[in-house]
């Protein structure tokens, strides 16, 4: 069987003129899964294909010249990560407050290169997750700072109530980029002097190093649930069906005596495999 490619990309530019036309094109594409969201601001898009069909998407993008800086950052999986392919007109590339698009190219990024040797070197820098706590759970860089938000327009907040030194370098992160390029317009707005973004993200690091300054596991929000250090669909983590955040505890049913892939938070109370035995379980105790 072909192997199948995982790609994720973004980049902002204005596109409010031929965004309608570009979604007729994208859709009608065939054997091609994920999901494209289409913004005044830009475009977000992931999907999956054989390396053929992402031609043909990648084909349809270079025909226009607000992409000219697009970066496919590409994983493999032997089944395709998303149900369906869907391409939709958004008001945002990434949901967050309004006010924070980015304009210039490149706003202080850091090739994957560069960020390791201040990760590891002597400048005393701050490493700022900005993504949820689901996320930073399964993995993140081993001296990161977790804000611990639930969506990420809190991390509007958090740079409110945090105390981190502003004039210290600041290196911020998330998963393949996009979410920081709005973060550091904020942060630049709220006083730090010197912020950093990495460029493509922790997807673009471990592309590049494996199991050095990473820890864990990178969340990624297709059935994969995550990726390793190699950028392989996760062996361990699940999505716990009581929660629907990532878990890698492995129990017996107690109602079914079936294997249960849950998560650590819910063990306690539903140390079952489905809904259906969470209902029947918690009849059964009363
Ligand atoms: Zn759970
Ligand atoms: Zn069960």
């Amino acid at each position: 069987m072909e192997e199948i490619i995982v790609t994720s990309f973004y980049q902002f530019s204005d596109i409010s003129e031929v965004r309608e036309e570009m979604q007729k094109r994208l859709a009608g594409l065939e054997e091609i899964r994920g999901l494209i969201h289409l913004t005044p601001e830009g475009i977000n898009g992931m999907a999956s294909g054989t390396a053929e069909k992402l031609d043909e998407l990648r084909a349809v993008l270079a025909d226009y010249p607000h992409f000219d800086e697009i970066d496919y950052k590409d994983s493999v999986c032997p089944e395709h990560p998303f149900p369906r392919w869907k391409v939709e007109l958004k008001d945002q590339t990434i949901f967050y407050k309004e006010g924070y698009v980015p304009n210039g190219r490149n706003h202080s990024h850091i090739s994957p290169e560069k960020w390791h040797e201040l990760l590891t070197g002597e400048e005393p820098v701050t490493v700022l997750d900005t993504r949820n706590y689901y996320e930073t759970r399964v993995g993140k860089f081993r001296q990161a700072i977790d804000p611990d938000i639930k969506v990420f327009t809190e991390f509007s907040d958090y740079l409110d109530s945090c105390d981190l030194p502003k004039d210290q370098t600041t290196l911020i992160y998330c998963t393949g980029g996009i979410r920081c390029e709005k973060a550091i317009l904020e942060m630049e707005e709220k006083g730090f002097e010197k912020v950093y973004q990495l460029e493509g993200g922790i997807l673009r690091y471990l592309e590049k190093f494996p199991n050095q300054e990473f820890d864990g596991e990178c969340f990624v929000f297709d059935s994969r649930v995550a990726v390793d250090q190699e950028l392989a669909p996760s062996q361990k983590y699940w999505l716990c069906p009581h929660c629907g955040e990532p878990g890698d505890l492995k129990m017996d049913c107690a109602r079914c005596g079936e294997e249960a892939l849950i998560c650590k938070s819910c063990a306690e109370e539903k140390p079952v495999c489905s809904k259906n035995c969470a209902y029947h379980y918690k009849l059964q105790k009363k």
